[in-house]
């Protein structure tokens, strides 16, 4: 996130690079009009803060500006390049898939696959004497029956698509924590510079005191001298 380049992805607009014409805006402040930017940011913007992010104007249709060419409180940005989504483009693979099947499975979220692998561990049976097949290092005998090749297979990666999940509860819970972390240094922050401000305020008042405290020495010293 930058307050110098425009946040919305493949745009390349930066405060330095941009044409005239062009102008920066923040985001909006109210809860609703978030959540309405939001909705059509959340595939375009790989990052996003409410605070620092800027969008360029290239972004907002002629209605939202007045004709100051200031941006309307109601404006949401709705013109973008033609080119793919972030949800899409992180579900495609560095190369396209060419079977039918990886077409299929690119499709379907984590939730889905999980729900097909748990759905076929379901149907297959557990095989009888599954111990004489298997060996030591989890791999099957030569002479182990498909039913009981495909059980361990499908075993496997349902036990391999649990950790995954724990994993992904564990990074969850990780950023949340770095989140609250941050809030909290925002919020000691706001506090630490409205002590500065304090203490600003007292050396000023000090200072004038100080002043006032010469004028009247120069005073007495002169009623003195008299
Ligand atoms: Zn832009």
């Amino acid at each position: 996130m930058s307050t110098t380049h425009c946040a919305i992805e493949n745009c390349r607009t930066t405060i330095l690079n941009k044409t005239s014409g062009i102008s920066f805006h923040p985001c909006p402040q109210s809860t609703e009009m978030r959540n309405r930017w939001l909705k059509v940011l959340k595939n375009r913007c790989s990052m996003l803060d409410w605070a620092k992010s800027r969008i360029c104007s290239k972004h907002f249709e002629n209605k939202y500006f007045d004709s100051h060419r200031r941006l309307r409180e109601n404006a949401i940005p709705t013109l973008f390049a033609q080119q793919p989504k972030l949800s899409n483009k992180s579900m495609e693979h560095p190369k396209a898939p060419k079977s039918k099947v990886d077409r299929f499975l690119n499709k379907l979220t984590q939730a889905e696959l999980t729900a097909d692998i748990k759905m076929s561990m379901a149907r297959l049976k557990e095989p009888i004497n599954l111990d004489d097949f298997i060996t030591d290092d989890l791999r099957c005998r030569h002479d182990t029956p498909v039913e009981a090749q495909l059980w361990l297979m499908v075993k496997k990666q349902e036990h391999l698509n649990n950790r995954l999940m724990d994993l992904v509860v564990q990074t969850k819970k990780h950023v949340e924590i770095l989140e609250h972390n941050m809030e909290e240094a925002k919020i000691a922050k706001r506090e630490n510079d409205q002590n500065v401000e304090s203490l600003k305020y007292v050396v000023k008042c000090l200072q004038e005191k100080h002043a006032t405290l010469e004028e009247q020495i120069e005073i007495l010293t002169a009623v003195e001298s008299r």
